[in-house]
């Protein structure tokens, strides 16, 4: 019987019974890059650490469990864990994106994969109307953030899997913003799901990895030669490193997401902001479908200022709270989309999706919330 995601935080789906004559309680790490056969024929199942390690292995299955995928492979960041899916598909194909993407993936978009003969539309999936009217002949997979970044637009991921379906095409969904103790999108119908691991799942600002969680053993098979064919994996050590990170996951969320409702409500009632865009608020126009796929609106909160120079002076003035890029750790960061993680978004692109010098996003942290709420108004009054 599958156990409860709590559990299976800290135990993925196996009880604590592995082989280790020593019986060590924290999972080992098995810093070695070969490993020696037994005899002619002969292995352990591990020969070398680019396709296989025990540490990654333990890892992967912790992840699957918790994204119910039939497996999962780790990748040394969440852009490799993307790259790799891209991997899957042929010059020609045409892949429908979400218009208001993580900037790293717009990127690999225009200098990368679109060299290699993928096109891409960008399109308002909160709007299905508007995805089916983009689909061509040739198109051969969705691509989805939901919530979205940074503006956290939401998708109805069991109407795309419904079209991807009807269609024949692959489902695949950036799970990152809400993780993987929140929402499930294998369980909704995709095909893969993915992570930027150095957020929630590490869950304290150290560590970069990422995830590819895959629905079927077909597309985990194909996932898993593109992995050990160009290598970037995810080292033993930080392999541990988020082992121990997604212990916490179900706690830290819980809280992270209670403290982002109180700080999104109290953002609501601030003259100095304009709009909060926060899926756990009523107001928000996806707060009924992410009600109904998610177990939550998690911790990340992006608001419109009344003008540049308020969210300028936040930015310089937050002293709990840093002005730095990510999300998702113990700690409360504060990014300026515009200049950060969305400055190579074409001008005209970040325009049109709302993304200008008035807006800000906020990761909300573990810290108290009296103390996160404290920071932003002597940011704001400073
Ligand atoms: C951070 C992030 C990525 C990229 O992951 P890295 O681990 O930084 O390479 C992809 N998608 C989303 C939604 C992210 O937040």
């Amino acid at each position: 019987m599958s156990k409860q995601i709590e559990t299976r935080c800290i135990h993925g789906n196996s009880d604590f019974s592995f082989n280790e004559e020593t019986r060590a309680v924290s999972f080992p790490i098995y810093q070695t890059a070969t490993f020696g056969h037994i005899g002619l024929g002969h292995s352990s199942g591990f020969d070398y650490t680019r396709e296989k390690n025990p540490t990654r292995q333990r890892l992967e299955e912790t992840i699957a469990a918790l994204e119910g995928a039939c497996d999962a492979v780790a990748f040394s960041s969440g852009m490799a864990a993307i790259s790799a899916c891209f991997e899957l598909f042929q010059p020609g194909d045409h892949i429908l994106c979400s218009e208001d993407l993580y900037g790293g993936v717009i990127r690999l978009i225009d200098t990368i994969s679109t060299k290699n003969g993928l096109s891409f539309d960008f399109v308002d999936t909160s709007d299905m109307e508007t995805v089916r009217a983009h689909l061509r002949p040739e198109t051969r997979a969705l691509y989805i953030e939901t919530p979205s970044n940074p503006m956290m637009n939401i998708t109805d991921l069991r109407a795309c899997a419904s079209l991807a379906r009807e269609r024949g095409l692959l489902l695949i969904v950036d799970n990152t913003f809400l993780s993987p103790y929140l929402q499930n999108p294998i369980a909704l119908g995709a095909d893969i799901a993915l992570h930027s691991g150095s957020k929630f799942i590490s869950g304290h600002n150290d560590t970069i990895c990422g995830f590819v969680c895959c629905a079927s053993r077909d597309l985990a098979d194909r996932v898993r030669l593109i992995a050990k064919t160009t290598g970037g994996v995810l080292a033993p050590f930080d392999c541990w490193l988020v082992l121990r990170g997604v212990k916490t996951l179900a706690v830290r969320m819980e809280r992270q997401q209670e403290n982002a409702q109180a700080v999104a409500e109290w953002l609501v009632r601030q003259p100095q902001v304009k709009r909060v865009f926060y899926p756990g608020l009523a107001a928000h126009p996806g707060y009924g479908i992410n009600r109904g796929q998610t177990r939550g609106a998690g911790s990340m909160i992006s608001f419109r200022t009344d003008s540049v120079e308020t969210a300028q002076r936040i930015l310089e003035k937050v002293r709990l709270i840093t002005f730095a890029e990510s999300l998702g750790g113990t700690e409360s960061l504060i990014t300026y989309p515009v200049t950060q993680t969305h400055h190579d978004v074409p001008e005209e692109m970040r325009i049109h999706l709302g993304i200008t010098e008035t807006l800000l996003r906020l990761s909300v942290g573990l810290e108290h919330v009296d103390d996160i709420i404290a920071d932003l108004k002597q940011a704001m009054e400073a």
